[in-house]
């Protein structure tokens, strides 16, 4: 094995430490002092990026300057010894840091640890697959050189599709790797029941996309440190302007930001935001001490899963109006929950926002927009439950596509968190690949229609929805299911 040499100290270098040190205590105390107590919003559009940083750095530019470069120059061989030895925060190349991608990652780290008394971290991915995998190889390592040990990990059986692809097929099936499907993530005990020694993380998507899957972040969490184990959240179907469950105790959260904090569709993005002193049976202080940093400074430099400067700005200027979004386009989604709910062509709708649905109350507990109660048109605490809903067309899965032809102005997309409506089909899209029997234990029928509604008024998507319903041949006596 090579490697790990002790950097030598020159005085030349020192000097560069000390500026650098000076610097990071100035902005621990900017973030503690002057971001923290900031509202949501002002997070969202500002994030790290300040009046002097734009006026010292960045001739003034008020909006964060795009850094199309691969790599940073320094003054001389001790700047350049320093930044490379990660002595001092510089950005080096852009495989490991950049300044577009920083601000990104502050904003979003800041937003995931809002209403958080501790300090959390985010380290930007290419995607949120490349986020998903970032935040879970770190422990998946074996523990001693030369030894292989088993090692299982305990995951959410209701996900997206390429995370039941990748740990169903890269992890268990490529490197025996164990998953552990939870079939009810409502049961502690189903939890619990397989959790042993070997276990090295709980893994929850919720809501989940698309089924509408949730859990108790809170008593999950409790379990997973009490095993000496983390908890790692996929949060993109909430957002953090819906829900933050670092504050309810995940270690972990990973973001397809591709989907709603990209509302706009341009492009493909990812983050990966940790809560500092995280909890893990790993020996490792420096990956506990700061996971994302941890994740960007050492394995994501020799994987490269990193994020274009370009896409970091274009998500970051999305993310500015992310809570409004949100509250107007769950708004729009319950009034077409609730159509979709009272139509004869409709068999189930799964949003949680419908008081009848078995998680809503769970949900309720968890689901809030943020600020609302200091926002003059509510006044108080009030639940939102994002733009993602999906139901099942009656007439079984030639009926679900005919009505899914019929749409109009609803684009027919694998794709979701969009600005315009999309709906798919995850039986015959994102969820084809895990074969029939994996779709039964996500519970993803073949006449589900997952629908994503975007910020069009809703009258013109319930418009489109009912002509499309209305357009179906396949009698409706069908028993659910049975199509081919
Ligand atoms: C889309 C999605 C992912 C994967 O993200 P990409 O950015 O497409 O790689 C992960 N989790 C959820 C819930 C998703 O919807």
């Amino acid at each position: 094995m090579y490697g790990g040499d002790e950097i030598q100290i020159t005085p030349g270098m020192q000097h560069y430490i000390d500026k650098n040190n000076a610097y990071l205590a100035k902005r621990s105390r900017y973030i503690r002092d002057v971001v923290k107590k900031w509202k949501f919003d002002t997070i969202a559009v500002h994030g790290l990026y300040s009046v002097e940083d734009a006026i010292e750095d960045y001739q003034g530019a008020i909006i964060e300057p795009v850094f199309m470069s691969s790599s940073q120059a320094y003054r001389d061989s001790d700047e350049m010894a320093c930044a490379l030895g990660y002595l001092i925060p510089t950005w080096c190349y852009s495989r490991i840091a950049n300044p577009s991608t920083y601000y990104y990652e502050w904003t979003l780290a800041l937003l995931e640890g809002y209403g958080f008394d501790g300090e959390t971290s985010a380290c930007s991915t290419s995607s949120g697959m490349a986020a998903i995998a970032a935040a879970i190889n770190p422990f998946l390592v074996h523990r001693e050189h030369h030894t292989v040990e088993p090692r299982n990990f305990v995951a959410t059986a209701q996900c997206y599709g390429g995370t039941f692809q990748l740990f169903n097929v890269r992890m268990m099936q490529e490197r025996d790797i164990e998953c552990r499907w939870v079939e009810d993530p409502t049961n502690l005990d189903e939890w619990a029941s397989k959790i042993d020694k070997n276990t090295r993380f709980l893994y929850g998507e919720l809501p989940s996309n698309p089924g509408m899957g949730f859990f108790d972040i809170q008593a999950v969490a409790d379990l997973a440190h009490s095993h000496d184990i983390p908890l790692i959240c996929d949060n993109t179907v909430a957002t953090p302007a819906l829900l933050r469950p670092i504050c309810h105790g995940a270690d972990i959260v990973v973001q397809s930001a591709t989907k709603t904090l990209t509302s706009s569709g341009f492009g493909l993005c990812g983050a990966l935001i940790a809560r500092n002193d995280l909890i893990s049976n790993i020996d490792n202080d420096f990956m506990k001490k700061d996971f994302a940093l941890y994740t960007k400074y050492l394995p994501n430099r020799d994987s490269g899963p990193n994020l274009h400067p370009m896409q970091a700005i274009m998500t970051l200027n999305d993310m500015r109006t992310l809570r409004g979004k949100m509250d107007q386009m769950s708004r729009s989604t319950m009034k077409v929950a609730q159509f979709l709910q009272g139509h004869p062509q409709v068999e189930e709708v799964n949003y949680l926002g419908l008081p009848d649905h078995p998680l809503h109350e769970l949900s309720s507990k968890y689901m809030w927009l943020v600020d609302a109660e200091s926002d003059e048109q509510y006044g108080k605490p009030v639940n939102r439950y994002g733009h993602l809903m999906s139901f099942c067309v009656k007439g079984g899965a030639v009926a679900a596509r005919e009505m899914f032809d019929g749409l109009q102005r609803i684009w027919r997309a694998t794709d979701l968190g969009r600005i315009k409506s999309v709906a798919t089909i995850p039986a015959i899209s994102t969820h084809q690949q895990q074969g029939e029997a994996g779709r039964k234990l996500a519970h993803i029928p073949p006449n589900l229609v997952r629908l994503c509604v975007g910020a069009e008024h809703p009258d013109d998507i319930i418009a489109d929805l009912d002509q499309a319903l209305g357009a179906v041949k396949t009698a409706t006596s069908v028993p659910a299911g049975a199509g081919a």
